[in-house]
């Protein structure tokens, strides 16, 4: 048995409340070493009555297996171990590690223990977000609904995007295209930063209580929101709190007046007076025109605690976008999730963090992240070409594993964005295998979140060529790829199980990618072949296999893959048939 590599870790996302009632308990072993794990628990007040139950194993990723069960703990505490079995060996895996022997009477010793679950301390992630189908609208290049607010010399929509030129986009410009997004099958937009700001992408804001006056004022925000609303559309904005544009007036201050300046602890300033070639004060990314804001100091917090329910307030939005949230302190994002949940009780709180994010996701923070993770295996995958489809479904294990059950099913699953190239030009615009990539994030686990534009073939390398403006000329549109987001984002509503369902891998399918989302007695098997040839499987299931397109019945000893092509459907179970029958 390999030791080395047991890992568990209590009050983490190797044992978490998923909701009141059930605790998750997950075990890390070294791959195919472990025959049998079980939990043994109990109360360590009344440990007589312990009892013990089987783990299944979850997933293998990487060097390792994890084994996961589900219980539910008594009198809100729990006290446990791990009973560890292979070929001929056992170990007790507690608190104080490897045991040969268990001491019942060291209870409060040597086993791992939750002393008492406070429910307030339980994440609970705003259920809508499960439903929702997200898009991500940079407003500056989406629509122009309204030319008297327009920059001087805005570019002819369609020219080459410039990080120092304007086209015109606007509020108005999205209220006008909220029927296309309904359409399409859109529930919620994220809007990147609309608050006056000096440049294109604005985030380097100037004034946080002000809508920039080339998208619209506070009256066409309101009334964009209570459009989304209208047709049962979220919409989230983008809060830009890790720092300021250099236009913003308490760095202006800090400027004019040096160190009589109220504001200069808003700031990191390393010397005064100001200098900016390099900056003197720390900014974002060392960009000048973007100082770092010192959310430590009480009357900044305020400042941007105060942003954040105003517009909630004002508005009506449905929740925050965090912009660089890896960069602010914990106990301000802390205050932040009290504000806004206070605010309205089910916005939606998602971080930007590139990498795992654990430590803001333990439900007194964020909701969950933008899932880059996400994309970088996907591009791996679909769109590179350079990991098989066994080290991306481990790869997908493994960035599950990252976090708890409630986090992952809010998770923003996102394939390109502002910040990256454009999914279809990483695919050297080849559109099947976009195609193939659309079809596991929209029958994925989570909220999928699609850039403005990749829907109709608006391709790009990184930024500003990941910023050109949105195609409205219809005959532009590549429609097979448009045809491909409708049909799978009606198959993605019709069905349930697809928003709500579990998520389970179909295995031994070689280089062809299975899995199931199951709810209850209903499930959809996704097959997707990212090969250049035709792929026949075998798939065992009990009940009817329909295909959701054509509603054709599938002969589950011969079920077609073509090359770079996938299969959804559905499994009828014959027990509800006949039970409907009698
Ligand atoms: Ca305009």
């Amino acid at each position: 048995m390999n030791l080395h590599a047991i890992h568990h870790v209590s009050k983490s996302n190797y044992c978490y409340m998923y909701n009141e009632k059930t605790m998750q308990i997950k075990l890390r072993v070294a791959k195919n070493d472990i025959n049998e794990v079980a939990l043994v628990y109990g109360d360590k007040f009344d440990w007589d009555n312990k009892q013990e139950k089987k783990m299944t194993k979850l997933c293998s990723a990487g060097l390792f297996d994890y084994f996961v069960v589900e219980v539910e703990p008594i009198n809100n505490r729990i006290a446990y171990f791990f009973e560890i079995s292979s070929d001929n060996e056992k170990v007790y895996y507690t608190d104080s590690g490897f045991l040969d022997e268990i001491n019942n009477e060291e209870v409060h010793f040597s086993f791992f223990q939750i002393a008492y679950i406070h429910n307030t301390e339980i994440h609970k992630a705003p259920d809508w977000v499960r439903d929702a189908v997200f898009y991500q609208i940079f407003p500056e290049r989406f629509n122009n609904g309204d030319t008297s607010n327009d920059p001087a010399e805005v570019k002819n929509w369609g020219g080459k995007a410039t990080n120092d030129k304007f086209f015109g986009g606007d509020l108005q410009g999205i209220i006008d295209k909220l029927d296309y997004l309904h359409n399409l099958g859109i529930t919620a937009i994220y809007l990147t930063p609309i608050f006056e700001a000096e440049t294109s992408h604005k985030y380097d804001t100037t004034n946080y209580f002000l809508v920039d006056k080339h998208f619209g004022d506070l009256k066409e925000l309101k009334n964009l929101v209570n459009e989304c609303h209208k047709r049962g559309m979220k919409i989230v904005l983008d809060a830009v709190f890790n720092h300021c544009g250099f236009l913003f007036s308490q760095f202006q201050d800090v400027i004019r007046s040096g160190e009589k300046s109220k504001y200069v602890d808003w700031f990191h300033i390393e010397k005064l007076p100001i200098k900016t070639e390099p900056p003197n004060y720390e900014a974002f990314a060392f960009v000048p025109t973007m100082p770092k804001l010192n959310t430590k100091n009480p009357e900044v917090k305020k400042f941007l605690l105060d942003v954040a329910s105003y517009w909630i307030d004002e508005t009506g939005i449905d929740g925050w976008r965090l912009d660089v949230a890896d960069e602010i302190d914990h106990e301000f994002w802390r205050d932040f999730r009290r504000v806004v949940k206070a605010a309205k009780s089910d916005a939606y709180i998602v971080g930007e963090v590139w990498s795992g994010a654990l430590p803001w996701l333990k439900g007194d923070q964020y909701d969950s992240i933008m899932n880059y993770s996400f994309m970088k295996h996907s591009l791996d995958f679909f769109a590179r070409n350079t990991i098989s489809a066994k080290v991306f479904k481990e790869s997908i294990n493994e960035m599950r594993t990252r976090n708890t059950m409630q986090v992952n099913e809010v998770m923003l699953n996102l394939l390109d964005s502002h910040d990256t190239a454009r999914f279809l030009t990483m695919c050297k615009n080849d559109v099947k295998k976009l195609m193939l990539a659309v079809t596991f994030q929209l029958m994925y686990d989570g909220a999928p979140c699609i850039y403005y534009g990749t829907e109709v073939g608006l391709d790009g390398k990184g930024d500003p060529d990941n910023r050109k403006t949105m195609i409205w000329d219809e005959k532009k549109w590549d429609k097979k790829i448009l045809n491909h987001y409708k049909k799978l984002l009606k198959i993605r509503k019709d069905f349930k199980e697809l928003r709500r369902g579990s998520f389970e891998w179909v295995e031994d399918l070689g280089e062809v990618i299975g899995f199931k989302r199951v709810l209850g007695k209903n499930t959809i098997v996704i097959l997707i072949n990212n090969q250049d040839k035709d792929c026949t499987i075998i798939l065992k299931v009990r009940g009817v296999l329909s295909d959701v397109i054509s509603g054709c019945e599938v002969n589950q000893e011969c079920v077609q893959v073509d090359a770079c092509s996938s299969r959804i459907m559905s499994v009828e179970d014959r027990q509800k048939e006949l039970l409907g029958s009698l």
